[in-house]
Order: structure tokens, then sequence, then C-alpha cells
């Protein structure tokens, strides 16, 4: 069903199932001349149902018709190339984009989990049940690339492209700035937290992500639409939750470590996470996966600030407090 939430913009909410997210916001932007659709959940038939209908009753023609993604995960990207016609231009991050080059392997992961104590007969398992491994676009959609200040008009919204990594590389929220609206993607959410993980440590996502929360704290925000969930909530009370979530969750790594040297899948066992299970042993192998990326992220966020040292001398990576 298509809700209405301002002139010419709508939301169709499209279910997740088996996700803790529950659901996916796609929002829609009617135009005089073409339409925009914001992202479009999942490449399985429960959510291109949910959309097809969402769209029929708004009376969109795909020929007529624009997508943007906020960034690559599949519940945002993955029914997009059943979406779109030929006609359709689908602006994406530059960044995210080499995620569909032809020659990118989800074996780096698959490496990077192992050399960080994911159990090795466990890892075809979490490939199999991973999200994006079963439900991505079945191939690699044309994308019309996009950066950071780029401008995407629709009707008289006119979409300023913001680069905000950390949630990943290529995240990119829009600033609708007559109407102070604000398309936050998966940066900002207001029911959950968003998933910030690590598979290379190259990359310190944590600490862009905090420095991607700065960058947008001052915009002059109205209204903030997110990837899933509710949009009931402040922009920066919303950022000032987030930054203080991740300092706690920091903490409660060293607390793990504790003294002792530890992997990173042993470090995400000892965490708390919000989810109904009550031992590590029962969570879903998805979840061990995230759980241990996001361990990962913080570990080498507090490596960065000089608290946590690193040890990849032997073939599992190991971890100390400073
Ligand atoms: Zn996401």
């Amino acid at each position: 069903m298509a809700e209405e939430l301002l002139a010419g913009l709508y939301r169709i909410v499209v279910p997740l199932p088996n996700s803790p997210l529950k659901d996916l916001n796609s929002y829609v932007i009617k135009g005089k001349d073409r339409n925009l659709i914001i992202d479009t959940g999942f490449n399985r038939t429960v959510c291109h149902e949910a959309m097809s209908k969402g769209l029929a009753e708004l009376e969109i023609d795909p020929d007529r018709t624009d997508f943007m993604l906020t960034h690559m995960h599949a519940d945002h990207t993955g029914l997009v190339t059943r979406l779109a016609s030929e006609k359709s231009r689908i602006f994406f991050s530059r960044i995210d984009a080499r995620v569909f080059d032809p020659d990118n392997s989800w074996q780096p992961l698959v490496d990077f989990a192992e050399i960080n104590g994911f159990p090795a007969d466990e890892l075809q398992k979490a490939l199999n049940s991973h999200p994006g491994f079963k439900y991505s676009p079945e191939k690699k959609p044309v994308f019309t690339l996009i950066d950071d200040g780029d401008v995407i008009a629709c009707g008289d919204y006119r979409l300023k492209c913001i680069a905000t990594p950390g949630h990943t590389q290529g995240h990119i929220c829009l600033y609708e700035a007559d109407r102070k609206l604000f398309f936050s993607g998966d940066h900002i959410l207001f029911d959950i937290t968003p998933h910030i993980e690590s598979w290379a440590y190259a990359t310190n996502s944590l600490a862009d992500y905090l420095a991607s929360l700065d960058k947008v704290y001052s915009l002059g925000v109205d209204w903030v639409l997110p990837g899933h969930r509710s949009f009931e909530g402040d922009l920066q009370t919303r950022i000032d939750e987030l930054k203080k979530h991740h300092r706690e969750r920091a903490e409660e790594v060293i607390d793990v470590l504790s003294g002792k040297t530890m992997n990173a899948y042993q470090i995400a066992a000892g965490m708390t996470w919000d989810i109904d299970c009550e031992t590590w042993e029962e969570f879903p192998i998805a979840q061990k996966w995230f759980a241990t990326g996001e361990a990962i992220a913080h570990l080498r966020f507090l490596e960065g600030e000089g608290r946590v040292t690193r040890d990849a001398g032997a073939p599992i990576v190991t971890f100390r407090a400073a």
C-alpha cells in the first residue's frame, strides 16, 4: 500500500521476512514528467509483490521512472533490475558500484572472517545465508554514477547527494533543502541502530560513520525519512544517541578484552546483542556473521585510537587492550 507523506511524495512499506529490520521504506516522488523511486527491497517475490502493488496504486509508468539507491545492500538495491525499464536511469554511488564489478567476489570477506576466528566449517553456511548473497539483483544494473554534491531533480524536488560513508563506504543520503527533508537511507535509523561493520583492516568504518554523523548534524532538517521503520524523531537528538551508543559499545569491547588476548569472533561472542537468543551458540549463523563484522569495526576503531593492539603474526588475528 502506498501512503502519501507530502504532496507528490509517497512511501511503500516493503516487508523483509526473517530480517531483524522487519521492512524497508521505499519512497516514491511523482513528478510531472518523470518519477523517482528511492530504494527497492530484496530481490524476492514477497518484496516484488509489495512494490508492484504500491506502484500500481500510484499509477507509476516504469518508462517514466528513475531510481536512486542509497547504498549497495540487497534490501535497498535487490529489485532494481526487475522494476526498471530500459528508459530508467539508476542513480548510484560511484564507490558502492564497485561491489557490482564482475571481478568482485565474496572470497576476500570469507577469508577475512576466517582469519578473525569465524569457524572454518561454518563459513560456507554463513555465506549461503547472507541476504546480500541470496537477494541481490540477478544482473549488474546499468548505473548513472553519482558523487557527493550532485543534485537529482524530480518534479520540484531537488535532492542533493551527501556522501555519508560508514554503514557502507559509498552510502549516500539525500537532502531537499526547500522542504527540509532528509532521506537518510541506513545512515540514521530511529528504532534500531544502523549496522556498522568492517571486513578489512584498511577500513575504519566506525570512524567514517561518526564523521558522517557530524557532517549532517547541522543541515537544517525538519523531517528525517529513514530506510527502515518509523520516521518519528529529531535528527540531532538521534545523532547524539547514536554517537553515545558507539562510544559505549567501544567501552564494552574493552571490558570483554579485560587483559585477555582474543580474536574478533570470541569478542563478538562476549558482547551483548539485542536478539532473542539465550546464548551465542543459538544465534542464527547470519547474525553471528554480522556480529563479528560489527566487533571488528569497533576493534579497528579502538586500534585507531591507540587503545587496542592487533597481532596478525599467527593464522588467527588477535587483539589485546593497549
Ligand atoms: Zn543497509
